[in-house]
């Protein structure tokens, strides 16, 4: 397997990846642009897209935010309603598997931005047959996921006729390098089926071996387009306009407003997936399982390109994390009601021969980055590091009766403690 000389990526990423002479992946050369960017230009044409939006239609919402319990739902309301002075409608898609964190996490946004807020909460039984059959179509255990939070902001801009949806970071854009910041791609029926979705749309669902019908589906539907070009429905990604540090937002964000982080069992980063039970836990193995690497390799690959992070510190952290068993297995399989050996054969199914192969009756890597430690060229690939790696914050809980490995599907969603303040606290220089 090839492996980019600067970051940890392979050659068989799902989004794909090129590399050039210098054996740089596309990811690596277009997240130079992060150094390279006149931002304050970039956010002045953020500030002239949002005047095009913003108070045009009264008693109407400028524009929506999809927000969630982690990822950098404070940054963005933070940045889209206190900074740019929008009045965002905020939406969720109810994954199921959320955790407690999680839950109180959106309490306290909600609570502090004192937003308007909708979510929808498909199911559960419902929820459980499409599960089934994308495990049995993809080797998928989240397209419900994925596909739900990718819609429903859409559904409801169509419904409201709300014309803007803020979103981001664009992952093809930050992971693997599709497209230049400059190009400021927008949200596509395309992309969302071709790489959210593994190239499988709700329609594609219909029947199968859990016997789905059309309605059960219609929650993870597209819009369609003549309704999208009636309203001018558009999706931004903030990172087009703002330098894109996850892990600076945070820092900033937890000091602004006081959420909770917690560690997560197969990363090191320990801000973004806390509000699932599965992100780095199972989902991540089931990544792992296919590709052969895992999101300890994703956040890693970021760290090194933001330039705190050496490569070999890199695949020190993925030495650490990649054979970590997720703990949260059974739970799951009693959620979906398969049995290990039916959710296992249903995976393996998915294994890219490329890094996997059978041998001795268990599944064995051909190759992984441990192997590619001091491959010629890296030193030659290699950025200067900026800052020296510090391990992501970790909060103290704010409820530590809770079970936190349990599922919580719908909670109380204001917070006592984090009552919304007479004003903004100012804004960082
Ligand atoms: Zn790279």
């Amino acid at each position: 397997m090839k492996y980019c000389r600067r970051c940890l990526y392979p050659e068989n990423h799902p989004l794909h990846l090129t590399f050039d002479d210098a054996g740089i992946c596309s990811g690596c050369r277009i997240h130079e642009e992060k150094d390279s960017l006149d931002w304050a230009e970039r956010e002045a044409r953020l500030t002239t897209l949002f005047s095009a939006y913003r108070g045009k239609a009264p008693g109407k919402f400028d524009c929506i935010i999809p927000v969630s319990g982690a990822r950098d739902s404070h940054f963005i309301v933070d940045t889209v309603k206190r900074r740019f002075g929008m009045n965002p409608l905020l939406l969720s898609y109810n994954r199921h598997h959320n955790t407690p964190r999680g839950i109180r996490n959106l309490a306290y946004l909600r609570t502090w931005f004192d937003g308007d807020y909708m979510q929808h909460v498909v199911a559960p039984q419902r929820v459980k047959a499409i599960t089934r059959e994308t495990i049995h179509r993809m080797g998928s255990m989240y397209w419900h996921v994925l596909a739900g939070q990718s819609v429903f902001p859409v559904q409801i801009a169509v419904r409201f006729k709300i014309p803007l949806i803020i979103w981001g970071a664009h992952q093809g854009l930050d992971q693997v390098g599709m497209f230049s910041h400059t190009d400021e791609v927008e949200m596509t029926r395309k992309y969302r089926c071709d790489h959210d979705l593994m190239g499988v749309e709700a329609e594609d669902l219909v029947g199968g071996t859990q016997g789905l019908r059309e309605s059960d589906l219609v929650p993870y539907m597209y819009p369609h387009d003549r309704e999208i070009s009636r309203i001018g429905v558009r999706g931004i990604y903030l990172n087009n306009f703002i330098r894109w540090d996850t892990k600076q937002q945070h820092t900033d964000m937890l000091e602004r407003y006081g959420y909770e982080t917690g560690t997560v069992p197969r990363s090191f980063d320990t801000c973004n997936d806390v509000d699932c039970q599965h992100h780095s836990g199972l989902h991540d193995w089931v990544k792992f399982a296919k590709w052969g690497y895992g999101r300890a390799s994703d956040h890693a690959s970021r760290e090194i390109r933001l330039r705190r992070m050496t490569r070999e510190q890199g695949i020190d952290m993925v030495a650490k994390y990649q054979d970590t068993p997720p703990a949260d297995k059974q739970t799951f399989l009693d959620w979906v009601g398969l049995n290990a050996r039916e959710f296992d054969g249903e995976i393996d199914r998915f294994r890219d021969p490329r890094i996997w192969e059978r041998a001795k009756g268990s599944w064995q890597l051909r190759d992984s980055i441990l192997n590619h430690r001091e491959d010629s060229g890296v030193d030659a690939a290699r950025l200067p590091i900026k800052e020296d790696w510090s391990e992501f914050p970790v909060t103290a809980t704010k409820d530590p009766d809770a079970d936190e490995s349990a599922y919580v599907l719908m909670a109380r969603g204001y917070s006592n403690d984090h009552r919304v303040r007479p004003e903004w606290p100012a804004p960082r220089s």
